[in-house]
C-alpha cells in the first residue's frame, strides 16, 4: 500500500467526488461540456450524453430544510448559544440528548463536538488506562486508534474479514489477560456481526464499545447500533448521516459510564441535567476535556433526528434494488451481511478475484459514470508510519513502554487478511435520492463490467 493510496482512502468520499465530477465532464463532453476536463486529463473517451449524471452526494445535506432553518433562528432569536444557560432557557442540546437516546433505545446519552471527541468520553466512562489492551479493527478511522493512545493504553489490531469489519474470530485470538475493550466499529453502513462478538466478550469480562458513526440508524437483530455493546458512540460530521457539520454523542444503559463520560466532556465536572437522569452521582471528579455541543448544533441535529428514518430508508431501498439487481449474477460475491435489514445502504460491496480484477473492475463502471472506488473513509492503521514507529506525542508515553507495548509489532505482515480483503472489495456508493432509471444504470454496468472480467 503506497503512501498516495492510504491518503487517497482517507480523503474518502471528498476525492471519490471530485475524480467522480471530473469523469462525469468527460462523459458530457459529447454535449459541448467538460472539453477542459478531457484535455486536463489528457484522455479522449467514448462518451454517454445520454446518461444522466450519479453523484450520491452528502446525506444529511440533502435533507435540509425549514426544520432545521426554523430551529437555528430559535437560537439566534433566544440569543442563548450555550447549552447551560443565557436569556432564553437553552433546551435544544437537552432535547436533542434525550430523543437520540429515546431512538437508539438506551438510558442515556450525551452529546459533544465530534465523533472523535465521543470515543474519547467513551473510553474514560469505561476507565481504560495505562496497561489496558484495546482492541480495534485494523481498517478504521483513526479516531479507534488515538482513543486508546490518548488513555495511555495499547491498541492491539484485529483483522477485518468479508463483513468488511471486525472478525470475530480473529478478535477472539488477539485477547489477552490485560484485554479491557474492543471497538465494534460498524464501517461502511453494515452492523458487524454482534452476537459473536458479544458471546466472546461477555465470557472474558471484555467492555464492547460500538463504533456507529459510519452506521448511524442502523441495527442488528432488531436492536439499534449503539445499544447492543456497553457504551455506543456516533458522529454527525458531514459524511455520516445526520449532520451539523461536526459533533458527536455517547449513548449507554449504564449511569457509571454515562456519569464518567459526561464529566470527561465538561472538565471532570458534572451538571444537574445529567445527574437529574441517573438519580445521584456515583463518581468523583477527574481531569476532563471541553467537549460540549453548542445549542446551534443541538438546534439543527434536533431537525435532522426527525429525519434518520426516512434518510435510511431511501438509501436502504435504492441499495436493495441494486443488490437484488446483481445477487444472481455468476460468481458475484456480495459483502457478507450478518443482518441485511441492518444495513443502512450507504453503499453496496463486492468482491474480485484480485486486487488487478478490482481496479480495473472500477475504472470500467467509472467510465460509465458509476460511483465506484476502493473502500473509502477509513485507513489501513497497522501499515501507517506513525503507527509502525508508535509515535506518541512524548517519548514516555504510556501505551508503548510497557513490556507488551514494546513487543508489539504493527506493520503490513500484522494485518495480511485486512489488506487482502481492502485489496478485493469494490465500493459503489448510493444515494438516498436514486431514481430507479439510475439504480438500473449501476445495475446495468455492474452486470456487464463484472461479467466481462468474470
Ligand atoms: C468519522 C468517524 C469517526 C470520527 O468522527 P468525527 O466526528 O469525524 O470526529 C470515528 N469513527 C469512525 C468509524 C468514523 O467514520
Amino acid at each position: 500500500m503506497t503512501t498516495q493510496n492510504v491518503i487517497a482512502d482517507a480523503e474518502g468520499q471528498d476525492l471519490d467526488r471530485r475524480q467522480f465530477l471530473a469523469s462525469s465532464c468527460m462523459a458530457l463532453s459529447g454535449a459541448g461540456v467538460g472539453v477542459t476536463a478531457q484535455r486536463l486529463l489528457g484522455q479522449e473517451r467514448p462518451t454517454q450524453p445520454d446518461v444522466p449524471d450519479i453523484d450520491p452526494g452528502y446525506i444529511g445535506p440533502q435533507f435540509f430544510d425549514e426544520r432545521e432553518e426554523q430551529a437555528l433562528l430559535e437560537v439566534l432569536e433566544s440569543g442563548s448559544p450555550f447549552r447551560y444557560w443565557g436569556p432564553g432557557r437553552p433546551t435544544k442540546v437537552l432535547r436533542f440528548e434525550e430523543n437520540f437516546a429515546r431512538y437508539m433505545g438506551t438510558r442515556f446519552g450525551v452529546g459533544v463536538t465530534s465523533g472523535t471527541a465521543a470515543l474519547d468520553c467513551a473510553v474514560a466512562g469505561l476507565g481504560v488506562g495505562p496497561g489496558d489492551e484495546v482492541i480495534v479493527p485494523a481498517y478504521t478511522w483513526w479516531s479507534d486508534y488515538t482513543c486508546v493512545v490518548h488513555a495511555g493504553a495499547l491498541p492491539v489490531f484485529a483483522d477485518i474479514d468479508r463483513t468488511l469489519n471486525i472478525d470475530p474470530e480473529d478478535f477472539a485470538r488477539k485477547m489477552t489477560p490485560r484485554t479491557k475493550v474492543v471497538i465494534a466499529v460498524h464501517l461502511l453502513g453494515g452492523p458487524c456481526d454482534m452476537d459473536p462478538i458479544m458471546e466472546t466478550a461477555r465470557k472474558r469480562g471484555v467492555a464492547v464499545l460500538e463504533d456507529c458513526a459510519q452506521c448511524v440508524g442502523g441495527s442488528y437483530r432488531g436492536k439499534k447500533l449503539g445499544s447492543i455493546g456497553d457504551v455506543g458512540i456516533y458522529s454527525f460530521q458531514i459524511n455520516k448521516m445526520i449532520t451539523s457539520g461536526e459533533g458527536g454523542a455517547v449513548v449507554t444503559n449504564d449511569p457509571t459510564i454515562y456519569e464518567r463520560a459526561a464529566r470527561f466532556h465538561d472538565m471532570g465536572t458534572i451538571r444537574r441535567v445529567f445527574t437529574d437522569r441517573t438519580g445521584s452521582s456515583r463518581v468523583q471528579t477527574f481531569a476532563g476535556e471541553n467537549f460540549r455541543m453548542s445549542e446551534f448544533t443541538g438546534a439543527v441535529l434536533g431537525a435532522q433526528l426527525s429525519k434518520l428514518d426516512s434518510m435510511c430508508a431511501q438509501l436502504r431501498h435504492n441499495a436493495e434494488a441494486i443488490y437484488e439487481g446483481i445477487e444472481n449474477l455468476a460468481g458475484i460475491r456480495l459483502r457478507h451481511r450478518p443482518d441485511p435489514e441492518g444495513d443502512i445502504g450507504y453503499g453496496v460491496y463486492f468482491e474480485m478475484k484480485d486486487k488487478a480484477a478490482r481496479d480495473r473492475c472500477i475504472r470500467e463502471l467509472r467510465q460509465r459514470k458509476v460511483p465506484a472506488s476502493t473502500l473509502t473513509g477509513s485507513v489501513l492503521l497497522p501499515t501507517e508510519e506513525s503507527v509502525i514507529n508508535k509515535r506518541t506525542r512524548h517519548r514516555d508515553w504510556p501505551s508503548f513502554n510497557s513490556p507488551q507495548g514494546s513487543r508489539i509489532k504493527y506493520g503490513p505482515d500484522s494485518c495480511r487478511q485486512t489488506l487482502e480483503v481492502f485489496g478485493r472489495f469494490v465500493q459503489v456508493r448510493v444515494g438516498a435520492k436514486y431514481t430507479r432509471r439510475i439504480n438500473d444504470h449501476i445495475i446495468d454496468a455492474i452486470r456487464q463490467v463484472h461479467n466481462s472480467l468474470a
